[in-house]
């Protein structure tokens, strides 16, 4: 079975909170291949004491990156703390991320207690694959330019 995906993404405000949850979930993350956001992947490396691939930071395009990974199907999860209280100076690329991960139907976790269910279903052990959504109707529609 090939191990899953799993990429973390937090925000200044929430960076303490994801690692703590991470060194928490430590042996549940083992078998899983982490990605993360420049930053937060840094904190995650240094934590957990194991490689994280590691993006550009999520206001520099990392955001943008996750979901591009995503598209490809190269994410299985996505745990995402973004903070509810601060604007951010790249909410567009934060929607743009939360929006991938639902049309291409990857189980999203924003906060310790959606991750905690998440991190310790038995379906992460399992042969579960997440349907790919079909999108061949959408690509073939017709266009005024037809
Ligand atoms: P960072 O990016 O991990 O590089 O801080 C996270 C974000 O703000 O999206």
């Amino acid at each position: 079975m090939a191990s899953k995906n799993v990429a973390l993404v937090a925000h200044d405000n929430k960076k303490k909170e994801l690692v703590a949850w991470a060194q928490k979930h430590k042996d549940h993350l083992a078998p899983l291949t982490i990605w993360g956001t420049g930053t937060t992947g840094r904190l995650i490396e240094e934590g957990l004491n194991r490689p994280v691939t590691r993006l550009l930071s999520g206001p520099l395009g990392g955001d943008q990156q996750i979901g591009a990974k995503i598209a490809e199907g190269a994410i299985d999860l996505l745990i995402f703390f973004w903070d509810p209280l601060e604007p951010q100076p790249h909410d567009p690329d934060i929607k743009a991320l939360l929006r991938i991960a639902a049309l291409y139907n990857v189980p999203v976790a924003c906060n310790k207690a959606s991750a905690d269910f998440m991190i310790m279903s038995p379906l992460l052990h399992n042969d579960y694959t997440a349907d790919a959504p079909d999108f061949s109707a959408y690509a073939n529609r017709s266009t005024p330019a037809d």
